[in-house]
């Protein structure tokens, strides 16, 4: 085995491994009653606390906070708690009747030691939410979120420290060297949300371990508005979505491709809805969060005057302000193939819209981009409906609504190649931090025993006829 010990947490990995049985054979009620204490912490202990965190690291208004962050990770918990005994329960399969005499079954056994990574725009939730379903598996962790949002990366720390042992669950705080130190030990599983660039790095360090991963990664998510749409109720949800903690959010409507004969109204209509979500100032708004860091201020406000250099249309917004971090709600159209707007992942609170002339053009545009984590269809016609989902790839799909596929624990969460590898929530969540074993149980003289050699001719004749009717 490679040497570690220069690794500064490799002693912390060590203690994990050496627990992870004892913690992989815990009980469905052992595994309950930890959820139940990291369950009271988040929505008990350090409700407050958390509330106070976000609005540090992110203005998140309290609302925000109670249902993106809380109620995420508290109904994730909720969610598994219920189902939890019988995802554990090994799983019977049909056995061939060429193997008559045994029977099969999946054992749905913990990884092991795993790593999370998580991103920092709802630290809390993607931080917690892995970790639920780590915990649900019989697994142990070790954590790394986000140096982006220290206030919320400390809270994390303290509520880890209070909830777990170390060999059990630990959260390590730093920036990338504490990433790239950690993704050099052999973790059993690694975890990652963030972005696809970093995507590549974890996946190319878990290759060196042959780490299993699991990858929650981002890009743009194209939202078709055609022409058959209630136009009022869509821009209703995409106001809301778009603009739901300043637009950083994984799944958030990157952009709209919207029939050209209704794209008036529904400008009209996201204005009506934008003044009526923040009174006509958001900057003053309660309702209303700010960008996270400097850095991120500085890539949106890149994109701003990239658009206004190749002469794009502001229809809303576009307003700045450096020293809060206030990137205005925005709506920009007639943006040159080129923007940059229309080639990064935007992750901040500005709308492209893009008009198409027709629906296989507006395809054609999606396919020609990386696969999305999250495509959003506004449409009346279920045959358009029908047609965008056969002709096209993602991650998840919303119909008529933004963004709350997300929150469906029955539904698997993940993109398909450049927007992530791999599925997380609810018994999905739990299977990626699962191995399948497969287990096949001899219970009396198997057939199979009269084809072991020598081989002669009679045995080649059973072989043929084991091909022909098993
Ligand atoms: P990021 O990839 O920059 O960082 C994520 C984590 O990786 C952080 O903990 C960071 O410290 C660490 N990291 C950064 N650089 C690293 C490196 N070189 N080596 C190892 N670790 C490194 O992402 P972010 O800015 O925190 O989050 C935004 C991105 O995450 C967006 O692309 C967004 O779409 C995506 N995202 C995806 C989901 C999802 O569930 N699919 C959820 C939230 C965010």
């Amino acid at each position: 085995m490679e040497d570690f010990n220069d690794n500064p947490y490799f002693e912390l990995f060590i203690k994990q491994r050496q627990n992870q049985f004892a913690v992989g054979n815990t009980t469905y009620k052992q595994r309950v009653r930890t959820l139940n204490k990291l369950q009271h912490a988040i929505e008990t202990t350090f409700r407050e606390q958390i509330q106070q965190a976000l609005q540090n690291d992110l203005g998140k208004p309290v609302v925000e906070t109670e249902l993106t962050e809380i109620y995420a990770i508290v109904g994730d918990i909720k969610h598994t708690k219920t189902h939890l005994k019988r995802w554990m329960k090994n799983q019977r399969v049909e056995t061939p009747m060429s193997m008559l005499g045994s029977s099969s079954y999946i054992k749905y056994e913990p990884k092991g030691v795993c790593l999370i990574i998580s991103p920092w725009n709802f630290p809390f939730n993607l931080t917690f939410g892995p970790l639920v379903s780590a915990i649900a598996a019989g697994n142990t962790a070790i954590i790394k979120p986000s140096e982006m949002t220290p206030h919320s990366s400390a809270l994390m720390a303290k509520i880890i420290a209070e909830v777990f042992s170390e060999d059990e669950v630990a959260l390590v705080q730093g920036e990338v060297e504490v990433s790239t130190q950690l993704l050099k030990l052999p973790f059993n599983h690694i975890f990652f949300t963030g972005s696809p660039q970093v995507g590549k790095i974890v996946m190319e360090a878990a290759s060196k371990q042959l780490a299993s991963v699991t990858l929650e990664l981002g890009g743009k998510s194209p939202t078709i508005v055609d022409k058959t749409a209630n136009i009022d109720k869509a821009a209703k949800k995409i106001m809301w979505a778009k603009f739901l903690n300043c637009g950083q959010i994984c799944v958030s409507p990157d952009y709209v491709l919207i029939d050209e004969s209704v794209k008036a109204e529904f400008i009209s209509a996201c204005k009506k809805w934008l003044h009526s979500y923040y009174d006509n100032n958001p900057k003053a708004s309660d309702s209303y969060g700010k960008i996270v860091t400097d850095k991120h201020f500085e890539r949106l406000s890149s994109y701003l005057e990239n658009a206004k250099a190749l002469d794009a249309k502001f229809d809303v917004g576009g307003e700045t302000d450096r020293t809060s971090r206030y990137i205005a709600p925005t709506l920009i159209s007639d943006l040159k193939p080129e923007a940059t707007l229309l080639e990064e992942e935007i992750f901040g609170p500005i709308l492209p819209i893009v008009t198409y002339e027709s629906l296989d053009v507006a395809m054609a545009y999606i396919n020609s981009k990386e696969r999305p984590l999250a495509l959003y269809i506004y449409s009346r016609s279920k045959a358009n409906i029908k047609r965008i989902m056969n002709n096209t790839r993602a991650g998840g799909t919303c119909i008529n609504n933004s963004v709350l596929h997300y929150a469906n624990h029955n539904l698997p969460f993940g993109g398909v190649n450049n927007s992530g590898i791999g599925k997380s929530h609810g018994f999905y969540g739990f299977k990626a931090f699962s191995n399948e074993r497969s287990v096949l149980k001899q219970h009396t003289f198997g057939v199979t025993e009269l084809l072991f050699p020598p081989y002669t001719n009679m045995k080649e004749k059973l072989a043929r006829l084991t091909i022909k009717w098993f």
